[in-house]
């Protein structure tokens, strides 16, 4: 294993729900907290897979899930929509970092391996890795806006791999959609790791994985026994 490629969107950044849920409650009038919001994220994720449509498509139904879920009535979605763009011109919608990211991507890189982002993203995802501190353990970012296509097509992954020097069977790649990036990851004839939470059980047939963190210590520790 010579290379990890990431995923961003909850993966390496996170949306942050307390930003969102403070703008839209005073934009719309409707109390909603940062917990309402996480609590529909499981549900967004399954919406956002299943989604039709490009990742712009996908990203609305994953945001429109949560305040779906948090209790907002569909009559005020567009406002909900209105008030997103807004926060996500003054600052990237996903900027928050779970506590050990940046210590579990320095160890990767202390161990030699070269790292790399792939995301579906809309030009902005290099900035929002800046601004969460976490540009500075890639040697590649990927980003869907800017190279043409998107996961699951190969292309982007093979991409990656060309700009990483290394071959699909030396590299891994972790993310938390099944569609998107294992489907995507494989079809490059890459190895995918699921990210999946301890609340979400998982029906997909591959290797899952419940941190980055525990990933780490899996390929550090050169044990590769999948779950
Ligand atoms: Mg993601």
């Amino acid at each position: 294993m010579r290379a990890v490629l990431f995923d961003a969107g909850n993966t390496l950044v996170f949306l942050d729900y307390s930003r969102m849920a403070a703008a839209v409650s005073a934009a719309l009038g409707i109390p909603l907290t940062a917990e309402d919001l996480a609590a529909g994220s499981a549900e967004a994720s399954r919406a956002m897979e299943t989604a039709r449509g490009a990742d712009r498509e996908r990203a609305a139904a994953y945001l429109e899930t949560l305040f779906r879920v948090a209790g907002v009535p569909a009559e005020r979605m567009e406002a909900v929509r209105a008030c997103l763009t807004r926060l996500h011109l003054e600052r990237h919608l996903w900027s928050s970092v779970a506590g050990d990211t940046r210590e579990t991507l320095a160890r990767l890189k202390a161990a030699g391996l070269r790292l790399g982002v792939v995301s579906n993203s809309d030009g902005r995802v290099e900035a929002a890795l800046e601004a969460a501190g976490l540009l500075q353990y890639f040697d590649v970012v990927l980003d869907s806006a800017l190279v043409g296509v998107e996961k699951p097509d190969p292309a982007i992954f093979r991409a990656a791999l060309e700009a990483l020097g290394v071959r699909p069977d030396e590299a891994l790649h972790v993310g938390d959609l099944y569609e998107v990036d294992v489907v995507g990851a494989r079809a490059a004839g890459i190895e995918a790791v699921l990210l999946c939470s301890a609340a979400e059980s998982p029906d997909h047939r591959c290797r899952t994985i419940r941190s980055l963190a525990l990933l780490a210590d899996d390929l550090l520790s050169g044990d590769r026994a999948a779950s």
